[in-house]
Order: structure tokens, then C-alpha cells, then sequence
């Protein structure tokens, strides 16, 4: 669980091949003799705590944080008033896809903060929301970035297969760290696999995914969830000008290794240059993405255009929001947000970002000025 490194001056420990804590070598020496490496880690300071994949800081979300789940889109929960809650117990990817909508991976220029959720708090504030959804609830876990970097994974499956009003287990995934292992761990658990998988060809891969990529590897785990007790849809990204003539390959192999059981076996998307996301210049319109599709629909006879109802996704009462657009508050900054000139602050029960330049355990005015599905964002005042 506990592996150590050094440089120079910093002495280096990776917890759970995830966190890193870097530790000055002069502090540490003079408390080598007298503590045990766990109690030095734990009292260290200065210390920083970073994402063993992205080097970015790592906050943790206790319950003791104080930290609350509902508010942020990288973390915790969001509830988009459906039967399906999203799950984010982590930040941070092995990937630097050239279409990612999050900018997310080791080349990010944007995010400069991760998060990791401590499982039991998750599932404490998940049943909370559940139980307001009632019977019938979707819990999907994904995030802005890889949820199987999530060293918590199987205790917070297994925390949400308790919950009875649970009925589907669903995850995202690039599929580049699972194994025969995980994938037989997933099988107790989850309901359906949604697998990223843009190219058949190996230079395209690394590519589109700006990193080293295992396509033999990623191609074997799809087969093996096909193969297990989930369900496999395969997701990739249509990026023109890069993959067109993978998609029909891709719809080939879905079919071929028995992708979809009870749900559809494709679940192609286009890309998208959002805001905040990684941008390139050639576009798909939707008017021609969905007449490819049509076509490929027709030649292949499998549904590929999808609907909520597809994956059994009805609406639901929203939970009540205690913020609205326009309030003001002053709040205590207790977080750096995932971006620069992002801070978080805690306002109603709900953690809200705030664009502010002022530091962690400053006080802030802010108004709000966006609360779109239940994520808050402010600016200061
Ligand atoms: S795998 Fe997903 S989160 Fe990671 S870089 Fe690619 S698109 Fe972004």
C-alpha cells in the first residue's frame, strides 16, 4: 500500500499507487528515528498531496471536510432530475484524449486541482438522494476523468449494492487499467460497462488519446465483459478528420464480441469544443452526424441513434435546490477549485465554485450566477 521514493531534497510515498505526499528530506530525517513512515505522513507539513497521475494537487472529501457532495460537476453526486445520479469519486486520467470535453490527463492546461471522495461519505449522501428518487435508480459512475484510478472502487460497489432502490450499476471507462481481476470484480457488481473505444488502429489510438495506449489489452477487456454477466456498450467519440473510417470497424466489433445484452451495443457520440475542453478545428454538425447514423443504422441493422428511454432513464423530481441565481453570500474559501481563479466555498448545504483570486481560509462575497442542474457557480462581488 505503501511504496517510497526519493529525489534530492523530497522524500516521496505513493499510498494506494494514487496519492503522493512529498516530504521535505530534512523534516523527515529528523523524524525518521522516532515515528513510524505512516504517523510522518500524517503529520508532515509543509507537505502537498498530489494525484500520482496528473502531479496536481489532490483534495480529499471527507465527511470531516465538510465538504458537501451536491454542487460541483468534477465530484460527489449530480442529479440532472432523472432516475439516474451520477457518481464521481474521482478526478484525474491516464489519458490525454485530443477531444476531451474535460481537457483532462497529465497535459491538461486547465485543471490544476483533482478530488478523490472518501467512499463511505459518498454512499452516505448517494442513499440520501436515492431514497428521495425512489425505486428504479441508475447509479452511473463516471467523472472528469477515469473512475478506475479510484482505489476505492470495489468497497463503494459494494456499498451501493446494498442500497435496495438501486437497480442498475453502470460505469464509464477507457478500459486501459482493467484486467481479467477487475473486470471479475466489476461482474458482482455493476449492471453495464460503457466502454470508450474511438479506433481499431494502433497509431490512431495514440493519436486520439495523446498517450501511450494498450489497444490489444483494451480490445481483450472488451471481450471479457461481453463475455462476463454486464452489459458492454461501446462508446467511441466520432472526431472527423481522425476516426471516420474506424466507426464502422467499431460497429463491427461491438457486434462481432456481443456487445449489448439488454441494452444497445453502441453508443457513439460526436465531438463536441466545449468551453473548457480540448478544442479542434474541424466539426461535425449534429444535422450530418445523425444522417451518418441513419445510415449506419440501415446498413448494419443495430439502433444507434439513443434515447433516454434506450437505457431505461425517465424523469424524476429534481432535489429542491436551496440556491438560486442572483443571491449573494460571504463565504469562507476551503478548497482550490479545479481550475485557475476557482476557489470552493460552502453556502446551504451545497459547495458552490467561486471565480475569485483570494486564497484558501479567505472570506469572499460572491453572487451566483449559474445554477444549471444543481452545480453552482459564483462570482465574487
Ligand atoms: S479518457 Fe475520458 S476523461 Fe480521460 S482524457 Fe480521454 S476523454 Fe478525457
Amino acid at each position: 500500500m505503501l511504496r517510497e521514493f526519493e529525489t534530492k531534497k523530497e522524500k516521496i510515498f505513493l499510498i494506494r499507487n494514487l496519492i503522493e505526499v512529498r516530504i521535505p528530506k530534512r523534516f523527515y530525517e529528523k523524524l525518521a528515528s522516532k515515528y513510524s513512515k505512516e504517523y510522518i505522513i500524517s503529520f508532515a507539513e509543509p507537505k502537498k498531496v498530489l494525484h500520482s497521475v496528473t502531479k496536481r494537487e489532490l483534495v480529499f472529501i471527507t465527511k470531516e471536510s465538510g465538504i458537501p457532495l451536491l454542487g460541483h460537476a468534477a465530484f460527489g453526486l449530480i442529479d440532472r432530475g432523472t432516475n439516474l445520479i451520477q457518481v464521481r469519486p474521482i478526478t484525474g486520467c491516464n489519458l490525454n484524449c485530443i477531444f476531451c470535453s474535460v481537457d483532462e490527463g497529465r497535459k491538461s492546461k486547465t485543471r490544476v486541482t483533482d478530488y478523490i471522495v472518501d467512499p463511505d461519505y459518498l454512499v452516505e449522501e448517494l442513499k440520501k438522494v436515492v431514497e428521495f428518487k425512489g425505486k428504479g435508480v441508475e447509479v452511473h459512475i463516471d467523472g472528469q476523468g477515469e473512475p478506475t484510478l479510484y482505489p476505492y472502487m470495489e468497497m463503494l460497489l459494494d456499498k451501493i449494492s446494498k442500497i435496495k432502490e438501486v437497480e442498475v450499476v453502470s460505469m464509464q471507462t477507457n478500459g486501459v487499467l482493467l484486467n481479467e481481476k477487475k473486470i471479475e470484480m466489476l461482474e458482482n457488481y455493476a449492471t453495464r460497462i460503457n466502454l470508450s473505444l474511438s479506433t481499431l488502429n494502433e497509431k490512431k489510438a495514440e493519436i486520439l488519446h495523446d498517450a501511450k495506449y494498450p489497444l490489444k489489452k483494451v480490445l481483450e477487456n472488451a471481450k471479457m465483459i461481453a463475455e462476463s454477466k454486464m452489459d458492454l456498450l461501446i462508446a467511441p467519440v466520432w472526431v472527423v478528420g481522425y476516426n471516420d473510417d474506424e466507426i464502422k470497424k467499431l460497429i463491427e466489433f461491438a457486434l462481432e464480441i456481443g456487445a449489448g445484452k439488454k441494452y444497445p451495443p453502441l453508443g457513439i457520440q460526436k465531438y463536441i469544443p466545449y468551453k473548457t475542453g480540448r478544442k479542434l478545428k474541424k466539426v461535425m454538425t449534429f444535422r450530418e452526424f445523425y444522417k451518418r447514423l441513419e445510415e449506419l443504422e440501415k446498413e448494419y441493422g443495430v439502433k444507434l441513434i439513443l434515447k433516454p428511454e434506450d437505457f431505461g432513464m425517465e424523469k424524476r423530481d429534481r432535489i429542491p435546490s436551496p440556491i438560486k441565481r442572483g443571491e449573494r453570500f460571504k463565504a469562507k474559501i476551503v478548497a482550490n477549485g479545479r481550475m485557475r481563479g476557482e476557489r470552493l466555498c460552502i453556502v446551504k448545504n451545497r459547495v458552490v465554485t467561486v471565480l475569485t483570486n483570494k486564497k484558501v481560509g479567505d472570506y469572499v462575497k460572491f453572487e451566483i450566477v449559474r445554477t444549471h442542474d444543481g452545480i453552482f457557480l459564483g462570482k465574487e462581488i
